[in-house]
């Protein structure tokens, strides 16, 4: 049998099929569960979905919506480059595609945010078509299955899994067969503790016939990852009001809210004006992004500063209890921001 077909008849009797984006299963679901999930396993992204799919319901809400607001729906999932490419692309489907999203992988590849791959999951999903995926997931299965050496983020890497994908695609039920494969990654071949002994294709893959599933794919070489130590400021203005500053739009965070910090190198006390001596160190916070660790020092200034404190810029405003929940805030930001604001209010 094919490795397509024991896939198959894999899926049909334990494939996922009651996912949020499959019920029902529009472009426009599909589209937002794909940008979701390309750097973010499925378990993440379902409560993010739901929220996401409740504030914006179809493309044209999305694309009179504010980037505060998309961000604020996109708070924690990290890589907000996604929010603000999918906010672009529902802002020209809008103006450009009557509100709809394009049909073919050509005219889906040239929309912000969508690459060879996405446009293909989304043709396949969300039309019905046969094409050729390549995430995270599908990358890992065929490496295993053909012990391909090398990091599939290498272009010549990349060039061959791609190949050996179309090679694989069936003639029909192309699309279920393209949810298959994704799922065969996210249940089964998983990243750590792949369960071979129930997988459908086990009798033929090179791996673990060869006892190298661990092998497989190869890690990223020489992935350097930087460490970088900075203060982050909480100041509030003794009426519960705290400090947030934009993030400039490119960079880590990208247009989010912040704490005020000296990640940037220029020390923080000294740009807004401040006594460094009337803030209270608190725990230090560790944070990884995938090529940085950071470690953070938090600093508490209240109660004393004066009403007001800061005069603000543009890109600095002072928020209320009931504000800053609603915005699009780091991680580590809203972590502090709850611990320590909502500790203090009890
Ligand atoms: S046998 Fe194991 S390594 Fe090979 S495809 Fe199946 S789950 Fe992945």
């Amino acid at each position: 049998m094919e490795f397509s077909e024991k896939l198959l008849g894999w899926w049909d009797q334990h494939g996922r099929k009651d996912l949020p984006w499959q019920q029902p299963r529009t472009a426009y679901r599909v589209w937002v569960a794909e940008i979701m999930l390309q750097q973010t396993q499925v378990k993440t992204v379902i409560p993010y979905f739901k929220r996401f799919i409740g504030r914006f319901p179809d493309i044209r809400s999305l694309a009179v919506s504010s980037a505060d607001d998309v961000l604020a729906h996109w708070s924690g999932l990290g890589y907000y480059a996604r929010a603000r490419n999918l906010l672009k692309t529902a802002k020209i489907c809008a103006e450009r595609h009557d509100g709809q999203l394009p049909q073919t992988p050509e005219a889906l590849v040239a929309l912000p945010g969508i690459g060879e791959s996405t446009a293909n999951a989304i043709y396949s999903q969300a039309f019905g078509q046969a094409a050729v995926v390549l995430d995270g997931n599908v990358k890992r299965v065929l490496a295993r299955y053909f012990a391909i050496e090398g990091w599939p983020g290498k272009s010549s890497i990349h060039k061959q899994l791609w190949k050996v994908a179309g090679e694989l695609l069936p003639e029909k039920r192309g699309d279920d067969y393209t949810q298959a494969i994704m799922d065969l990654g996210a249940t089964l071949c998983t990243r750590t503790k792949p369960d071979c002994a129930r997988c459908p294709v086990n009798e033929s893959c090179q791996a673990f016939g060869t006892g190298r599933v661990s092998e497989f794919p190869a890690p990223r070489p020489g992935l350097k990852v930087r460490k970088k130590s900075f203060r982050m400021l909480i100041l509030t203005d003794g009426n519960g009001n705290v400090l947030l500053e934009r993030r400039p739009p490119a960079g880590i965070w990208g247009g989010l809210w912040s704490l005020p910090s000296d990640d940037d190198g220029r020390p923080v006390h000294e740009r807004l004006g401040l006594d460094s001596e009337s803030f209270e160190p608190l725990a230090t916070l560790r944070h990884k992004l995938t090529h940085i660790s950071m470690t953070i020092q938090p600093l508490i200034g209240h109660a004393h500063m004066p009403a007001g404190g800061v005069e603000c810029t543009s890109d600095q405003r002072w928020f209320n209890r009931h504000e800053w929940p609603a915005l699009g805030l780091p991680r580590p930001v809203r972590h502090l921001l709850e611990t320590y604001l909502e500790k203090d209010e009890k």
